[in-house]
């Protein structure tokens, strides 16, 4: 039988490069979204990188915020694999903290951009032809922000929050064509993203996980790896919840 092909946006990321490495064990064949501003040769480096470790993931370049972008980016899927996406990990996103009081619109908007906008673009140009196939797995990243607020990020909270009830109702509109539609919702996970934060911050943040530490992506990337199995076919419009006790809705 021919592999799944699995796209991860944000795939050569902290977290996205633990997702693409898990769903290359699992069996799927795996290709990166990227961005770094255009910069491709740093997504060929991290590429040789992989192929050192075992892993043969492909990588293909597309600026989520942009529709046309976004289109390129699955055309490039579809010449490196042949086929169309099975497994879509909405990974993407970024960070533009600060004060709701001095938020700047830019601030707003390129948040909301990356990690909602996305959603839109990216989606739209998978679910038809998995539709057509009848089979499909959309797993969106939110955050712990996105369920209980976080001082500092009401842009970031705002878009996360954002992705739950897109998830739900996509989930509810493709159920009986075997699409499931989920969300997974990382706590604080030590990638880049959380490195940037002030260390006297993070000490701080680390003393009120229950767990009493920060997760690794690999502990994000097999939450990913269960839900995009194909006997994962009943889980569809659910959040998991992955913050080492952080936050108990
Ligand atoms: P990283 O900063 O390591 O990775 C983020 C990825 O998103 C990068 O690969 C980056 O690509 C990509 N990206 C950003 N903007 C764009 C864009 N416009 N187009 C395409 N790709 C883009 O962070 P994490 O791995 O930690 O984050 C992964 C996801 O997990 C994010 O959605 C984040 O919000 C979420 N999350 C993270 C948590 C954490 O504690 N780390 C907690 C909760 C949620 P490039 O560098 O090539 O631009």
């Amino acid at each position: 039988m021919t592999k799944r092909v699995a796209l991860v946006t944000g795939g050569t990321g902290g977290i996205g490069t633990a997702i693409c490495r898990t769903l290359v064990d699992a069996g799927f064949r795996v290709v990166a979204g990227y961005n770094s501003g255009g910069n491709h040769d740093k997504a060929k480096e991290w590429q040789e990188e992989q192929r050192k470790d075992g892993y043969e993931i492909d990588v293909a370049y597309g600026d989520v915020t942009n529709a046309e972008s976004c289109a390129a980016c699955i055309e490039t899927v579809k010449e490196l694999t042949g086929g169309s996406v099975d497994v879509l990990v909405n990974n993407a996103g970024i960070t533009r903290d600060g004060m709701f009081k001095k938020m700047s619109w830019e601030q707003w908007n390129e948040v909301l951009s990356a990690n909602l906008d996305s959603m839109f673009h990216m989606t739209r140009l998978v679910i038809n032809p998995m539709l057509e196939k009848g089979f499909g797995r959309i797993i969106n990243i939110s955050s712990v922000n996105a369920q209980k607020g976080q001082f500092g990020q009401c842009n970031y909270s705002a878009a996360k929050a954002g992705i739950h009830g897109f998830t739900k109702a996509l989930a509810q509109e493709v159920a009986a064509k075997g699409i499931t539609v989920n969300t997974v919702s990382p706590g604080y996970i030590m990638t880049p993203m959380v490195a940037k934060i002030a260390e006297e911050v993070q000490q701080k943040i680390c003393s009120t996980i229950p767990v009493g530490r920060f997760g690794t992506p690999e502990e994000i990337a097999r939450a990913i790896a269960f839900i995009a199995d194909e006997s994962s076919s009943y889980i569809t419009g659910s959040d998991l919840s992955i913050n080492g006790g952080l936050h108990m809705s």
